[in-house]
């Protein structure tokens, strides 16, 4: 099989996070893409694991320096996917899983346009709002700026492939396992030769 890029998006509250790390524990062979931020660490977050957490002059560097596939300003903080993870992946034939937010995935589907872009959502606005609040990670200052960032991102529901509603984080990935599934046997996504060896040599005969 050829490498994949399988991006989900979606609003803060929409339980993205908690998806991504279900679905990465749960099929195997799926490479969880770790972005570098100039945000803190929040709760138990580690550096390496969730993000490579880096200073606003490191992140502004490693931009002048070409090491990041996307980058976008999100919620007043830096996010960059590196972009030596995703070609090392996709060259080995692994399927990438990345977590960026509506700007970076409409520039990566610009380089990429194979990548599989899927956008999950809360089930109702006060679902999300109840799930940021009890976060409470966040100053009601970024409460307010995530509110506002997730109804400007709901415009750009239409240009993604894929939408998952997550009610129950089980059942919400249960449906993502069946995209990949379904991408995985897309015939423009196998390698032939690889997948069938015997219908070259069929083939041939004609
Ligand atoms: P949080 O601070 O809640 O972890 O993430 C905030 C937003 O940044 C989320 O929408 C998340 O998808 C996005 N994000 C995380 N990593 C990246 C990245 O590498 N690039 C972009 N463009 N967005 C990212």
């Amino acid at each position: 099989m050829k490498g994949m890029l399988f991006v989900l998006s979606g609003p803060s509250g929409a339980g993205k996070t908690t998806v991504c790390r279900t679905l990465q524990n749960d099929y195997p062979g799926l490479k969880y893409i770790i972005s570098a931020t100039s945000r803190k660490p929040r709760g138990n977050e580690k550096n390496g694991h969730d993000y490579f957490f880096i200073s606003n002059q490191e992140f502004k560097q490693k931009i002048a320096n070409g090491y990041f596939l996307e980058w976008a300003e999100v919620h007043g903080h830096l996010y960059g996917t590196p972009k030596n993870q995703v070609i090392e992946n996709y060259q080995q034939g692994h399927i990438s899983i990345m977590d960026i937010d509506i700007q970076g995935a409409m520039n990566l589907k610009k380089q990429f346009p194979q990548a599989i872009t899927a956008f999950i959502m809360p089930p109702t606005w006060e679902e999300m709002v109840k799930r940021l609040d009890k976060r409470a990670t966040e100053s009601q200052n970024d409460l307010q700026q995530r509110m506002e960032n997730a109804k400007h991102e709901l415009n750009y529901l239409k240009y993604y492939d894929y939408l998952v509603i997550n009610s129950v984080v089980n059942q919400a990935v249960e449906q993502l396992k069946s995209i990949i599934n379904a991408e995985k046997c897309k015939i423009k996504n196998l390698d032939l030769e690889e997948a069938l060896p015997w219908v070259k040599k069929i083939t041939a005969l004609e």
